[in-house]
C-alpha cells in the first residue's frame, strides 16, 4: 500500500461528467489498496470570471476580500469530487484550506505556504477515508482570513501537500499526456519523455513549456516530492494503479537526476517569443558602465535575461545588448532614459520580433561540443545569431521571431529527439 496525491487541473474538472472521470481515475488507486489524497483546481475558465467580478466590483479591491471570492472555485470542486466519489462507493470527504490547515504568510493574492500540519489528513485517511482538497488556497498564519497562493497555484498546493503527508508519488493529472521534447504543435515529431531531471523541467517551464507551474517544480526539487505527469482524458481502466517501484510509461515523471540512467546531452528544445532587445550604441568602454546600465534597471524589478557586450575596437565606444521581457520593455526603456547621462549612449534601439530558442539536457555538463553543433546548423540554415547565454544545462540564443519554427525544428532533428 502507498500514500499518493492526485491533482486534477481545471480542465480534467471542467464539468461534471468530467469530474465522474476524475472519481473513476480514484477509484482505480483505492481499488488497488492505496491511500489517495486528492488536490482540485478550479473548473476551467471559473478563476477567470471571479477575478473579472472583482474587478468590475471595485478595481481598487480589499486584497482579502479578492482572496474570499477566487478562493470559492476549488471550495465547488472539492465538494462536487467528494460527491462524485461517494456516489460510486469510495468514502471520501472535502477539505478547504483552512480545516487541514493550510497556513499561509498575509501576502493576499500571492501567497506562500509556511507550514501544513499533516496529522488531520492522515487520520482521516486512516479511516479509509479521500481526502479532497481544495487547492490554491489556504489560510494566514496568524489570523482567520482565506488566502490564495497565486495563478495556477494548485500544483504547488499538490506537492506541498505531498511533502506534508511523505507521499510515494503526487501525480499531476492534465489535458496533456506529459512533457514533450518541444511543442508538439510546432514539431509533430516531438516525443512524450519519459522521464525528466527536476532541473530540465524548471528551464523547460520557465522558458515557456508551460506544463507545470514553476514554483510547483522548485518546491519538488527542494523536497524530493516525485511528480508524474499525465492525462486524465485517457480511460480510467486504461491506466495501471501505481506499484512503487515501477515504472510505468504513462505519462512523464519529473525527478533527481540520480534516477535518470540514460542522461541525454539534449533532453528537449524550447522557444519564448515574449522576450524583448535592447541595444544602446555609442557607450564608453569603461568600468562602471554595465551596472550603471543595469543597476537601475534591478531597482525597478526588471529581470535582465542575455547580456552582450561587444568589444570595443578604438578602446574607447561600443554597445551594449540585453534582452527583458516583452511585458516590461516600456519600462525597461523609461529607466534607461532616465538615466541617460550617467550611462551615456549615444543612441538606444528596441525591438520585440526576436525569439530565445534553447536547448536543455543534464548530459551537456559532461559534454563538449554542444554549442558549437548548435551554431553549425544554425549558420547552415542561414540563420543569424543576435545573443547567446549559457547555463551548465542549457545553451540559448536570440534569434529573429520569423526563424522560430526552422530553428525549433533544425535543433530538434539535430539533437536526434524526432519520434
Ligand atoms: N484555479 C486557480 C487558477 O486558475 C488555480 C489553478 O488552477 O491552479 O489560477
Ligand atoms: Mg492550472
Amino acid at each position: 500500500m502507498s500514500l499518493i496525491v492526485m491533482k486534477f487541473g481545471g480542465t480534467s474538472v471542467a464539468t461534471v461528467e468530467r469530474i465522474r472521470v476524475v472519481a473513476q481515475h480514484v477509484k482505480r488507486e483505492v481499488d488497488a489498496g492505496h491511500k489517495v489524497a486528492v488536490v482540485v483546481s478550479a473548473m476551467s475558465g471559473v478563476t477567470n470570471q471571479l477575478v473579472a467580478w472583482v474587478k468590475e466590483a471595485n478595481e481598487l479591491y480589499d486584497p482579502r476580500e479578492y482572496d474570499t471570492v477566487v478562493a470559492s472555485g476549488e471550495q465547488v470542486t472539492s465538494g462536487l469530487t467528494a460527491i462524485a466519489l461517494q456516489k460510486i462507493g469510495v468514502k471520501a470527504r472535502s477539505w478547504q484550506g483552512w480545516q487541514i490547515p493550510i497556513k499561509t504568510d498575509a501576502a493576499h493574492g500571492s501567497a506562500r505556504m509556511i507550514d501544513i500540519p499533516g496529522n488531520a489528513l492522515l487520520a482521516s485517511m486512516a479511516s479509509g477515508e479521500v481526502a479532497v482538497i481544495a487547492g490554491f488556497q489556504g489560510v494566514e498564519a496568524d489570523g482567520e482570513r482565506i488566502a490564495t497562493l497565486g495563478r495556477g497555484g494548485s500544483d504547488t498546493s499538490a506537492v506541498a501537500i505531498a511533502a506534508a503527508l511523505k507521499a510515494d508519488l503526487c501525480d499531476i493529472y492534465t489535458d496533456v499526456d506529459g512533457v514533450y521534447t518541444t511543442d508538439p504543435r510546432m514539431v509533430p515529431k516531438a516525443k512524450r519523455m519519459d522521464k525528466i531531471s527536476y532541473e530540465e523541467m524548471l528551464e523547460m517551464a520557465s522558458l515557456g513549456a508551460k506544463v507545470l507551474q514553476i514554483r510547483s517544480v522548485e518546491l519538488a526539487m527542494v523536497q524530493g516530492v516525485r511528480l508524474r505527469v499525465r492525462s486524465s482524458f485517457v480511460a480510467p481502466d486504461q491506466l495501471k494503479p501505481f506499484k512503487l517501484g515501477e515504472h510505468s510509461d504513462v505519462g512523464t515523471f519529473v525527478c533527481d537526476e540520480d534516477e535518470i540512467v540514460e542522461k541525454h546531452v539534449v533532453s528537449g528544445i524550447a522557444y519564448a517569443k515574449d522576450e524583448a532587445k535592447v541595444t544602446l550604441f555609442g557607450i564608453e568602454d569603461k568600468p562602471g558602465v554595465a551596472a550603471a546600465i543595469f543597476g537601475p534597471l534591478a531597482e525597478t524589478n526588471i529581470n535582465v535575461d542575455m547580456i552582450v557586450q561587444n568589444v570595443s575596437e578604438d578602446g574607447k565606444s561600443t554597445a551594449m545588448t540585453f534582452t527583458v521581457p516583452a511585458a516590461d520593455l516600456a519600462r525597461s526603456l523609461d529607466v534607461v532614459k532616465a538615466h541617460k547621462s550617467k550611462i551615456g549612449y549615444r543612441e538606444l534601439k528596441a525591438a520585440t520580433d526576436v525569439v530565445k530558442v534553447s536547448v536543455i539536457g543534464i548530459g551537456m555538463r559532461s559534454h563538449a561540443g554542444v554549442a558549437s553543433s548548435m551554431f553549425k546548423a544554425l549558420s547552415s540554415k542561414g540563420i543569424n545569431i543576435e545573443a547567446i547565454s549559457t547555463s551548465e544545462i542549457k545553451i540559448s540564443v536570440l534569434i529573429s521571431a520569423d526563424y522560430t519554427e526552422l530553428a525549433v525544428r533544425t535543433l530538434h532533428t539535430l539533437y536526434g529527439l524526432d519520434a
